[in-house]
């Protein structure tokens, strides 16, 4: 039997592990926390469970991509899976002018919905809605189809940036807009992110959003549960901390706690620059490294967490977005604006969801150079004024949520913040950046990293290699599985 550790346990490595464990391999995965899940997991705080990253994920409907990935692994039927409104699935205000545009998912109901605000815009949502399934019809592993070349090829609007692919179809200014509310949450920035990253996510989510229910963790727990079943290991709380290598292989990894995995494949499931500091300087070219350490990252989010009191606010099955103004959607990577510019606001549902929810949660993309000033603390001493920033920050964030829901500080009971440091620490990733690196329509081989790497058994998975989130990085554990288990074998199974 032939054996893989996997660096990382997080949404990448435990999707990679699970799809190798039920291909007959043996899987040993190493995770740094003390629970897997990565983006997946789930804290308990306040007697509430709260997930740290996964909030809103797109093809877990029916007959998605990632759904038949879950037939697959067998797990599809345990998932605590909740679809959101599709009369309205997401909500999104604009302070500028106090409008509130409401999106319906499916293709007539998205276009159905914009065109009741954009009456004189309608033909230009079909055609635009038209070129996002048709820019994602282009992607084989999106649409679980095998594919036969190494180098697909691609319109050229796939390649073109992504605020210039919307104006090529909206001609209104606070529409295009309003079709890109979901920029700030993938890193986006004009001119320079490529129009398949918003095309792909903007199709996911009209095609179906769905939330999990009762915490993302117990997603983590069904995938490793994929792994131990079939034989294999999920270490948690013991960070891997040194790549031993013979020569051009990889002979074993060390971790914190001293112990040696050995295997004959080994899998890198988090950030590449973090890889980077775990293996020997020689292992890579000085050009590969100041390749990677020069990549932009996505920026990164300050979250709050709140506990609501008893029966006051509604459960709200729609994710709600609130923006500034209209011309600074695409404007969150500017170190001149004021902070916030916008955030999410969610009712995370229960297993057993009744009308009233007990807790809310607010993600604000944020900076990393917001917090650099503290980048050499550690968690939980970090000192008064870090506290005091958080506390403002949060205070911000409150005083704008009043405008969508007037009376909402008064049904808070508990509060908890996490800040770009937070999820530095947390999982490990350069600049706490959410998405990882930044994809450049002007350079995209440079920002695009294979999975496989010039360490013969040394292979990548995770957000940074093809699109991140729930779905790309699940879709990308898929292309590094087949490096191992042969070309198409796993997307053949779907
Ligand atoms: C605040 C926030 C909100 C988000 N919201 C959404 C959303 O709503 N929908 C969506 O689809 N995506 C969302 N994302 C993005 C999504 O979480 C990521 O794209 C996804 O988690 C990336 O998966 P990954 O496997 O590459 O990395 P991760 O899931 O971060 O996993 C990396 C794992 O490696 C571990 N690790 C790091 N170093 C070591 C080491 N030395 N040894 C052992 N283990 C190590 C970490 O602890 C972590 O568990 C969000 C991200 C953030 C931060």
């Amino acid at each position: 039997m032939k054996s893989v550790t996997i660096i990382g346990g997080g949404v990448g490595g435990l999707f990679t592990g699970a799809i190798l464990a039920k291909e007959g391999w043996k899987v040993t995965i190493l995770e740094k926390n003390a629970t897997v899940g990565g983006g997946l997991q789930s804290f308990r705080r306040f007697s509430e469970v709260f997930d740290t990253g996964m909030h809103v994920v797109g093809g877990m409907n029916p007959g998605g991509n990632i759904y038949r990935l879950c037939q697959y692994l067998g797990i599809d039927s345990k998932v605590n899976i909740h679809q959101v409104d599709s009369s309205c699935m997401d909500r999104i205000w604009f302070d500028e002018d106090g409008a509130c545009y409401e999106i319906a998912s499916g293709r007539d109901g998205f276009v159905s919905s914009l065109a009741s605000c954009f009456p004189s815009q309608k033909e230009a949502l079909v055609r635009y809605v038209q070129a996002l399934e048709r820019l994602s019809g282009e992607v084989d592993l999106f649409n679980l189809r095998p594919s036969n070349t190494l180098f697909p090829k691609h319109s050229d609007e796939f390649f073109m940036p992504a605020s210039a692919f919307i104006s090529k179809y909206i001609s209104d200014r606070r529409l295009r807009a309003v079709v890109a509310y979901l920029n700030p949450f993938y890193g986006g920035r004009p001119d320079y992110t490529p129009a398949y990253v918003h095309v792909i996510i903007s199709w996911l989510y009209i095609m179906g959003a769905s939330r999990f229910a009762g915490g993302s963790g117990s997603f983590a727990d069904l995938l490793a549960g994929v792994v131990t079943s079939s034989g294999g290991v999920v270490s948690k709380g013991d960070a891997v901390s040194q790549i031993i290598m013979d020569g051009k292989e990889i002979t074993g990894v060390v971790t914190e706690s001293g112990k040696r995995y050995n295997s004959d494949y080994y899998i890198s499931a988090i950030h590449p620059c973090t890889l980077l500091g775990l293996l020997p300087p020689t292992a890579f070219t000085k050009a590969y490294r100041d390749r990677l350490n020069g990549l932009p990252n996505s920026y990164s989010a300050f979250l709050l967490f709140l506990k609501l009191k008893e029966d006051t606010f509604p459960y709200i099955n729609t994710s709600e977005y609130f923006m500034t103004r209209y011309d600074d959607v695409w404007n969150f990577s500017r170190e001149d604006k004021p902070w916030p510019l916008g955030f999410l606001f969610m009712t995370p549902p229960e297993v057993n969801q009744g009308p009233y929810s007990t807790k809310a949660l607010v993600t604000a993309p944020m900076l990393y150079s917001a917090v650099s000033r503290w980048e050499n603390t550690t968690t939980g001493r970090r000192g008064p004024q870090y506290e005091a920033f958080k506390q403002e920050c949060a205070s911000s964030l409150l005083a704008m949520i009043e405008k969508i829901h007037p009376g909402f500080r008064d049904v808070v009971e508990e509060m908890n913040t996490s800040s770009p440091l937070t999820i530095r620490d947390y999982y490990g990733v350069k600049e706490g950046s959410i998405c990882g690196f930044s994809k450049d329509c002007n350079n995209i081989l440079e920002s695009q990293l294979p999975v496989v790497t010039k360490i013969p058994n040394l292979l990548l998975t995770g957000q940074n290699n093809n699109l991140h989130g729930f779905c790309g990085t699940a879709l990308t554990a898929i292309s590094t599985a087949e490096v191992l288990t042969g070309r198409n074998s796993i997307v053949t199974q779907l």
